[in-house]
This record gives C-alpha cells, sequence and structure tokens, in this order.
C-alpha cells in the first residue's frame, strides 16, 4: 500500500514523472552541485538555532526543525525558484500536523541567500485541495504507466536526466 509522503507532494508540483520514478523505487542518488548548496545552507543556517526546535517524523513527513514552543515549522531552502513547490510541501507538513491534533501551526519559508522569508499558513480550501491532489498522487503512483517527459529547463537539474534523456537533447 503506498501512502503520500511530503517528498511525494513536492514531487507532484515539480514533475509528475519524477513522482512515479521515486514512488516505485527507481531512484538515483541527487550528487549535483544544487544539492550540495542547498545542504550546505540549510546547516550553516541551523547551525546558529538553539534546541527549542526538535525533529519530527510520522505519516510520512520529516520536519527537521519545529519550534514545538510557537508552533512553527522552519524549512530553509537554497532558492525561491520552485517557491510554489516548498510552499506546498509546508502546508502539507501543517496539514499533517494538524490531522494528528496540532492546531494552528504556521510555516516560515527561508531563503537565506536572497534574504527573503515567507510565511505559511493552510486554509480551508487548501485542506479541500490537498485531499484533492493526494488522490490523485496515489492513483498516479499506483499506475502502471509512467507519465510522460515534462521536457522542461527543470530536467536539466533533475538527477533523472540521464533516465529520462539517454541518447537525447532537451
Ligand atoms: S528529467 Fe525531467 S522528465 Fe525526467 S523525471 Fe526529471 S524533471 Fe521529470
Amino acid at each position: 500500500m503506498k501512502h503520500v509522503t511530503g517528498t511525494l507532494i513536492s514531487y507532484y508540483f515539480y514533475c509528475k514523472r519524477r513522482m512515479w520514478l521515486h514512488a516505485n523505487d527507481i531512484c538515483f542518488e541527487d550528487n549535483s552541485e544544487d544539492v550540495a548548496m542547498g545542504k550546505l545552507i540549510e546547516e550553516t543556517t541551523y547551525l546558529q538555532r538553539n534546541s527549542n526546535f526538535e525533529q519530527i517524523e510520522f505519516d510520512g513527513i520529516k520536519i527537521d526543525y519545529y519550534d514545538h514552543k510557537n508552533k512553527i515549522i522552519h524549512e530553509t531552502k537554497k532558492s525561491p525558484k520552485f517557491e510554489q513547490t516548498h510552499i506546498w510541501q509546508l502546508k502539507y507538513y501543517i496539514y499533517i500536523l494538524k490531522k494528528n491534533g496540532i492546531d494552528n501551526v504556521k510555516g516560515v519559508l527561508e531563503y537565506p541567500t536572497e534574504h527573503k522569508i515567507q510565511t505559511v499558513e493552510l486554509s480551508i480550501d487548501n485542506i479541500k485541495e490537498i485531499e484533492l491532489f493526494s488522490k490523485e498522487i496515489i492513483s498516479i503512483i499506483t499506475s502502471n504507466e509512467c507519465p510522460p517527459k515534462i521536457k522542461s529547463s527543470k530536467c536539466k537539474n533533475c538527477s533523472y536526466y540521464e533516465f529520462c534523456y539517454v541518447g537525447e537533447e532537451v
């Protein structure tokens, strides 16, 4: 039985083919400079944070920095290029916490390299949207058919690039 996870939510907005491949255990390690830089930014930013943050993991989500006292999830990202994906992933975390009886949680997205901070909240409409696309995610990942390539500029930064485009130019 497959479940929706935080990673699948972000891939749903990034590329449904990538989501299907990941969900069906066709994985490639992402060693790109982008990922390395993202990890470095996250580590160096959060090193300055104190012990008010805890890591929580349940129902397919893993939140690295949850401020339990103020009910705030903190996420650091390298660039706002895929901001909508980041926002929905954070909304999904808030949704899962709500489903588990933890209400009034907010999210804070931080882009240290751009000095940008974005607050994320979950509306009633968002809950309906999440429930709809969660159904769609399950339907896609349990299908025998892998979705088509998206042929987008995003592909060049994707760990599945060689797998998708072997012998082709995008
Ligand atoms: S290379 Fe492009 S089409 Fe293939 S999984 Fe990645 S984003 Fe999707």
